[in-house]
């Protein structure tokens, strides 16, 4: 395999506005290419979810840990807990294996046989799951996600209060066993994980449940929420929610579409 170029710095911070930052890692395969919120409250900042973990967060994005914030840890797929572990308080549900993750590799095959991705329905994997690496040692091959034990657990309904602002959480299962949204309802703002992106979504991974996970969309489509804020791809609207909802019911049989 080839070298790779090095890539620095490895994160890029989009501002939304005054109190929510998106952060993207640009040399990641589109594929497990994935967003964390940084949201600033007036008492303590909310992160959702933490990246690859192939460079570092506390590092590299020193002003995010000013605070030391909370992280809530959507569900335990790689891309979105690789820097799990370099925060003290790590939440995620208690359903959620983020202890024990099933899928830890970047090279292709082998995470598409970890987390029984199934190629013959979503295609070829690349050999490789980064175009970049963040330092002239680091080894794509040989990289292992770190599991973390969380810090404490979430539950469907509980309440984060950052002072200013509150999230809800959802328990929303489906794509895994675990998997969690923050809803927050001053700002109809829906923080989604791998719930819903505008995207194909993966409903037949290993611990993922197509049943729950068609419950799971039609409960969003009964919260009234105007942003959609997802953990992968741009924010969309309620619109759009509608339609890939819609979507995915129809394309399940859950619902029956226009003949
Ligand atoms: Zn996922």
């Amino acid at each position: 395999m080839s070298a790779l170029p090095v890539a620095h710095p490895w994160f890029r911070r989009d501002r939304i506005d005054d109190r929510l930052t998106r952060i993207v890692e640009p040399h990641v395969h589109e594929f497990l290419q994935g967003n964390s919120w940084w949201l600033a409250g007036r008492d303590r900042d909310l992160v959702v979810d933490a990246g690859l973990g192939v460079a570092s967060m506390r590092a590299e994005l020193p002003e995010l840990f000013a605070r030391e914030p909370v992280l809530v840890i959507t569900h335990a797929h790689l891309d979105h807990m690789g820097s799990a572990h370099e925060f003290t308080e790590r939440w995620a549900h208690a359903g959620e294996p983020v202890a024990a993750p099933l899928g830890r590799s970047l090279v292709g095959r082998r995470l598409a046989e970890e987390l029984g991705l199934r190629l013959d329905r979503h295609g070829p994997v690349p050999e490789l799951f980064l175009t970049a690496r963040p330092h002239e040692e680091f080894d794509a091959e040989a990289h292992r996600l770190a599991a973390v034990e969380p810090s404490a657990t979430l539950a469907d309904g509980d309440v984060i209060d950052l002072g200013d602002r509150e999230l809800v959480t959802l328990h929303l299962p489906g794509h895994t066993p675990g998997s969690l949204a923050l809803f927050e309802p001053a700002a109809g703002a829906l923080f989604s994980g791998d719930v819903v992106y505008d995207d194909v979504l993966l409903d037949d991974l290993h611990g993922s449940d197509r049943a729950a996970y068609a419950e799971s969309l039609r409960r969003l489509l009964r919260l009234p929420i105007r942003t959609v804020y997802p953990g992968h791809g741009g924010p969309f609207g309620a619109a759009r929610l509608r339609e890939i909802v819609e979507a995915q019911l129809r394309a399940w049989g859950e619902v029956r579409g226009p003949s």
